[in-house]
């Protein structure tokens, strides 16, 4: 699989002319930019800011917070997430939960539509559901992307700024932010010109390198043209910025601990003394922390047809607190795997129950989103809420050490005082057994009527 590895050098601080005088952000404390075209020199010259809202252009949510601005020559802010956020109506962007629109990638997707010179969003960490310091060692250093896509023509500079720098960003052109983020969340939002040219350089290096997905395939003994797809990313982020001394993300929680379940379930299924009726495959894709790329060129150039593919299972950090009471669905009320889920997760003397953080849009942050893009049924869940031991405050204190102190930082290593394998055998069985029910059924999971997804042909 062809990847361009781009590494984007940025010159110097940003500077903003604002009518109160100049900004300096410095890089990577204020800001991170970065460019997808490739190798070059890029920069933005007193290029005009203009606030736009959340970034977001939905047909279905009929919104555009570009709406009558020429945005030519000119650099978008945007607030990261999307106008539901904090809010309780859960029609009004889903509330909460964060939507397909919500999400930066998206972001990006909709500014190099619009000839724009550059895209800063606002990092805000309960917005963003990460601290600034994942935006720091997520897009510094080499930076991945597939190779064979045209990007000449995409908005040349993009990146991040903290909310801090954001906010004296406002003051300084005399808009008060809070009146800002409201306007934002108000239908009919339009563009609002922020009086501040933004001035940076940056320098890109790009080399073109290559990585593998891997793929294992058990053929069923019924209906061996059927199949169940288990996945897991095998990559992480390998040597980056060093963070107290340590420069190696090891990546044992995300995604050691995934890679090495679904093997697990792989020898269960081919040491199971019957076969089952449909084929099951094994798919371990690379690239899922540069932008779950493996999982997105697998489902461009599949090799098996997506219209065969019963569903997709996906594992992406499994639960190393031990045994849970609950199964938490990401994504819970989409496709009918919940159902199948839910019965197995009782069997296991387990309830059900949604993702308890629906706003940091984590079904749209790994693999099953490319499966669930092109119209595959997925599960994606695991044990996170409630502590078969120690209760719901442990539960939840322990994922949010986790995600404060070891998610995408160096300390993200096997611990042997705090993991208990309790937890991912639980998890690991149910997401066997939710196979080994699929794989020897006629059923074909279903999208249900509210989700985002489809299949493009509906089988049976
Ligand atoms: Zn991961």
């Amino acid at each position: 699989m062809p990847l361009i590895e781009i590494e984007t050098e940025i010159l110097g601080e940003m500077r903003i002319q604002t009518k109160s005088g100049e900004l300096n952000l410095q890089p990577r404390k204020d800001f991170v930019v970065h460019t997808e075209r490739g190798a070059g020199q890029y920069s933005l010259n007193n290029s005009d800011l203009v606030f736009c809202g959340f970034g977001i252009v939905s047909e279905k949510d009929n919104w555009n917070d570009y709406a009558g601005m020429d945005m030519e020559g000119k650099t978008a802010v945007v607030l990261v997430n999307d106008p539901g956020f904090g809010g309780e109506d859960s029609t009004f962007f889903k509330g909460n939960t964060m939507t397909f629109g919500g999400r930066w990638d998206n972001k990006y997707d909709f500014i190099d539509e619009l000839g724009a010179d550059g895209l800063l969003i606002i990092h805000q960490t309960s917005m963003a559901g990460y601290p600034w310091f994942v935006i720091q060692s997520s897009w510094t250093g080499p930076k991945q992307g597939l190779a064979d896509m045209n990007r000449e023509n995409d908005t040349a500079i993009k990146g991040w700024i903290t909310i801090d720098a954001a906010q004296e960003l406002f003051k300084m052109s005399g808009q008060d932010f809070t009146a800002m983020i409201n306007a934002a969340r108000t239908p009919g939002f339009k563009p609002i010109p922020l009086e501040a040219k933004v001035s940076v350089q940056i320098e890109a290096e790009s080399n073109i390198c290559e990585s593998q997905n891997v793929i294992g395939i058990l053929p069923g003994q019924q209906n061996p043209e059927e199949y169940l797809l288990y996945t897991a990313h095998w990559d992480h982020i390998g040597v980056g910025e060093p963070i107290d001394g340590d420069s190696i993300y090891n990546g044992a929680l995300d995604n050691a601990s995934g890679t090495s379940t679904v093997l697990a379930i792989a020898e269960m299924f081919a040491t199971a003394e019957q076969k089952p009726d449909r084929s099951v495959a094994f798919l371990l894709v690379t690239a899922e922390e540069q932008g779950l790329l493996g999982s997105e060129y697998y489902a461009e150039k599949p090799t098996i047809p997506n219209d065969q593919i019963v569903a997709n299972l996906n594992m992406d950090g499994v639960n190393p607190a031990g045994e849970m009471k609950d199964l938490s669905i990401t994504g819970m009320g989409y496709s009918t795997m919940d159902d199948i889920a839910a019965e197995e997760a009782k069997k296991q003397g387990r309830y059900t129950i949604p993702e308890q953080e629906p706003e940091k849009g984590y079904f749209y942050r790994s693999d099953q989103f490319n499966f669930a893009k092109k119209g595959i049924p997925v599960l994606y869940a695991g044990g996170t809420y409630d502590h078969k031991e120690k209760g719901k405050a442990y539960a939840k204190e322990f994922t949010d050490t986790y995600i404060a102190k070891r998610y995408h930082a160096p300390a993200d290593n096997f611990d042997p005082e705090d993991w208990n394998f309790g937890g991912m055998l639980q998890d690991g069985q149910l997401y066997f057994n939710v196979g080994w029910h699929l794989a020897n059924s006629d059923v074909w999971p279903e999208w249900k009527p509210d989700s985002e997804f489809g299949r493009p042909v509906l089988k049976k």
